[in-house]
């Protein structure tokens, strides 16, 4: 096998050989100006290596990614109480479906689908202000990629605010079920600003570090959350294309509309690719594709 680097430069040259990129998500008008023809990648080891090619310094907004953030906090803040909220089962919809919140009477069905990450975004805000919570998230996010120049994309942000009407009607449909301790307004003003978290893969990579599991690095939450939070993104992390994801690639991973993936190597290594254009499920399709292949030329399928 030939080494890694090389291995990655090879899939940049590849990966940039076609023009289909896929489409930029439009509905947020701030990621629909990205130019789609961009790639990047980035690993970091266990053993502390990180390799990258193209764009993996460029940042992008990391959109959806974060949700894996929000729910580590979620859960070491309200442990299994927070499964009273949210399900674990995958949704087989997309992101931003309203239809199964309706028919599950507002017990979204998995903490990644968005009405989902709005109640874990909820739980962590409870009995806190926005900022205190941003703050927190931010401070986690930072400390997981030991690097504290991360930010909140304002712009962004006050992009998705504007235009976030399915968020909202998700938010308000949870309110009038009961499943929403806070204002729809302050719970979401929240969620949009974690979610517009700009990061370069490298910095997504390095964050990622605290899912590989390893003695080799220092341990944010225990053992047994890593194991569930990696199941829950090989089964829930791509909407309703995990189970393609799962099937091609065979990792724990989490998209975004800004069209990043992070993806976990049990034991091993934390990827994460950035191609904006998006497949039809909502998912980067370049870095869908590059992570298939790189799974596969390196043996990392966990199956
Ligand atoms: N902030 C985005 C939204 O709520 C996240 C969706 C995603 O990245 O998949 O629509």
């Amino acid at each position: 096998m030939p080494p890694l680097p090389e291995i990655l430069a090879q899939l940049n040259a590849d990966m940039r050989a076609t023009d289909d990129w896929g489409d930029v998500a439009a509905y947020i008008p701030q990621l629909a100006s990205v130019d789609p023809a961009q790639f990047g990648i980035a690993i970091t080891t266990a053993d502390g290596e990180v390799f990258t090619a193209g764009d993996a310094d460029t940042p992008f907004s990391v959109q959806s990614i974060t949700k894996v953030f929000t729910l580590a906090i979620a859960l070491g803040r309200s442990g299994d109480q927070l499964w009273k909220r949210v399900g674990r089962e995958p949704s087989g919809r997309a992101f931003n479906s309203i239809v199964q919140l309706e028919a599950e009477q507002g017990r979204p069905r998995n903490p990644f689908i968005n009405a989902g990450a709005i109640v874990t975004t909820d739980e962590v805000l409870t009995g806190r202000e926005p900022r205190e919570t941003l703050a927190e998230i931010l401070q986690f996010v930072r400390a997981a990629a030991s690097d504290d120049d991360i930010h909140i994309n304002e712009t962004v942000a006050a992009s998705e605010t504007a235009h976030g009407h399915r968020n909202f009607a998700l938010a308000h449909f949870l309110a009038s079920c009961g499943n929403l301790n806070n204002p729809p307004e302050k719970t979401l003003g929240t969620y949009f600003h974690h979610c517009a978290i700009d990061m370069s893969a490298r910095q997504l990579a390095m964050a990622g570090r605290f899912l590989i599991e390893t003695d080799k690095l220092p341990r944010m939450i225990l053992p047994p959350r890593i194991r569930r939070l990696n199941a829950l993104m090989l089964t829930c992390g791509h909407y309703d294309g995990s189970g393609d994801f799962a099937y091609r690639v065979g990792l724990p991973a989490k998209s975004g509309v800004g069209g990043g993936i992070l993806a976990i190597v049990p034991g091993r290594a934390s990827i994460a690719v950035w191609s904006p254009g998006l497949n039809r499920y909502g998912n980067s399709k370049k870095g869908t594709q590059a992570m298939a292949r790189l799974a596969r030329e390196m043996g990392w399928s966990i199956f």
